[in-house]
């Protein structure tokens, strides 16, 4: 601490305004705890600013456009169709980002959290410094939620900067590029692909790996590849960037495949192979905290770390880096220091790719289940089955329900198909409560409505499928 600097007392801090960190601090507000939160670039974090929010909104402006040029197939022809992406970021900015973080500092001030602005460094495990451009201050605390998320990984050849973008300079473009290079086809990089093929784009994805989206089973990707081939994107499987060259009006990426070299000249290229946990610059040794592999840090089931007073949260500890997932965690450590007795339990966690169609998938996938020793059964029931769909003109797809062959309890589901991501909290609450498929087939789903795929495939499952 410096000489005539006193430390300001603090009850809970949290550090970092995320899904993560601002759900922390309404939660243990709520909870009776003296909140104070600490942000040193933009209330909201990654998923408002930068991530889940404004990718969401380019991919809705995308299926706009798109209706817009073609929508004959409902009768509907329309002519002189233009895009003025100024001001698509323009609504993106202003009505979508801005009003949710708006939202966000409203919240703090109605639970009575101070916002403190600046950046956090632990000098011990009670004592955290924040350094502001022009001011500094210390602060003592008697609990931490650690919740500093995540920013994008750089790989060589490919510095950030000019026509090199990271996931946040491609959701920024002044323009829609005429040529556009996604390294990395993860759920990031399918999703903006597909959003800016949309707007228009000539999109190639390069993607190390034999396939893109690998945390989804094959006839769930070949849903999004068979779209991408509708839109003309490239999609370059095992192939490794080396290099990009800047010509100044373009870039040229260079990569292998099989040993052989090749290149690809466009507007831009965007760099979306993962992402980094932010512990590295914190101090987090200095309070004692342990940090394990990849830099994430090690927790308990309430998100306690070593130091028993600190807790970390979200993009920085082990599992999928999701924004729900950051929340879910944040009220089990508030809950946790006002002394409930509270764990995490990660059985029903979703987990949604925003393509075209969506995929979700919550719980075991038939092979996780087999491999975990489960008598197990997947049961998929299309959505070409379904009145809704067809009436909707989005036939592809399915609901596939994996459950258990003797009291068909359902362990996992999947679904690819529109709406994917608003479907599968049914099937996450299923999971969760250890429903099985009678269940859901009992439950009545309204006509007609995508959610009766589900009903559908619940009766599957039974033996007693009526649409099928
Ligand atoms: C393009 C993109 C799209 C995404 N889409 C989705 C999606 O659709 N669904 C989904 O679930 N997830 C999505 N994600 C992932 C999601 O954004 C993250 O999982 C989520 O934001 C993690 O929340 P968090 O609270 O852990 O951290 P963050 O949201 O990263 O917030 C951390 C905050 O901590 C601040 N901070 C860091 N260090 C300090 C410090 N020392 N002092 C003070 N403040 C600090 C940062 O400035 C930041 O505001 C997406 C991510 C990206 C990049």
């Amino acid at each position: 601490m410096v000489v005539g600097d006193f430390a300001i007392e603090l009850d809970t801090v949290v550090i970092g305004s995320g899904p993560g960190g601002y759900v922390a601090a309404i939660r243990a507000a709520e909870m009776g705890q003296k909140v104070a939160i600490i942000e040193r670039e933009f209330i909201g974090g990654v998923c408002l600013n930068v991530g889940c929010i404004p990718s969401k909104a380019l991919i809705a402006a995308g299926h706009h456009y798109q209706e817009s040029l073609d929508s004959t197939m409902f009768g509907v022809t329309t002519k002189g169709v233009e895009l003025d992406f100024t001001k698509t970021q323009e609504w993106k900015d202003n009505q979508v980002v801005n009003s949710l973080t708006t939202g966000v500092s409203f919240l703090m001030k109605k639970h009575k959290i101070e916002v403190i602005e600046g950046e956090a460094f632990f000098v011990d495990e009670n004592t955290l410094r924040v350094i502001h451009p022009d001011s500094a201050q210390t602060y003592s605390f008697n609990n931490a939620i650690v919740a500093t998320g995540s920013r994008p990984i750089e790989i060589p050849g490919f510095k950030f900067g000019g026509r090199v973008l990271d996931s946040t300079g491609g959701l920024n473009l002044k323009e829609v590029p005429k040529k556009f290079v996604i390294i990395g086809g993860g759920v990031i990089g399918a999703e903006l692909g597909g959003a800016y093929a949309n707007l228009g784009s000539e999109v190639t994805i390069l993607e190390g790996s034999p396939s893109i989206l690998p945390t989804y089973e094959k006839d769930m990707v070949k849903l999004v590849t068979d779209d991408f081939k509708k839109k003309n994107v490239t999609v370059v499987t095992k192939a490794m960037a080396k290099e990009a060259i800047d010509n100044g009006d373009s870039v040229t990426v260079k990569y292998e495949v099989d040993g052989k070299e090749e290149s690809v000249t466009a507007d831009y290229v965007m760099v979306t192979v993962g992402r980094r946990p932010n512990t590295d610059d914190l101090g987090l040794e200095q309070a004692g905290v342990e940090v394990g592999e990849r830099g994430l840090v090690k927790v308990d089931k309430q998100g306690r770390t070593n130091v028993s007073n600190i807790f970390a949260i979200g993009d920085i500890v082990p599992g999928a880096a999701l924004a729900h997932k950051a929340s879910y965690e944040a009220k089990i450590a508030a809950e946790a220091i006002s002394g409930k007795k509270v764990e995490v339990d990660y059985k029903a966690m979703p987990a949604v790719a925003f393509t075209d169609p969506e995929l979700a998938s919550v719980g075991m996938t038939i092979a996780e289940a087999k491999e975990a020793g489960l008598e197990a059964t997947a049961y998929k029931f299309p959505f070409a089955g379904n009145g809704r769909a067809i009436s909707l003109g989005k036939t592809e797809g399915f609901v596939r329900l994996v459950t258990t062959n003797e009291d068909n309890v359902i362990i996992g589901a999947q679904i690819g198909g529109v709406g994917a991501s608003d479907m599968i909290s049914e099937l996450s609450l299923a999971v969760e409560s250890g429903m099985n498929a009678e269940d859901i087939a009992l439950t009545i789903h309204p006509h007609p409505s995508l959610g009766e795929i589900t009903m559908d495939a619940s009766e599957l499952a039974l033996g007693l499928p009526i649409h099928i």
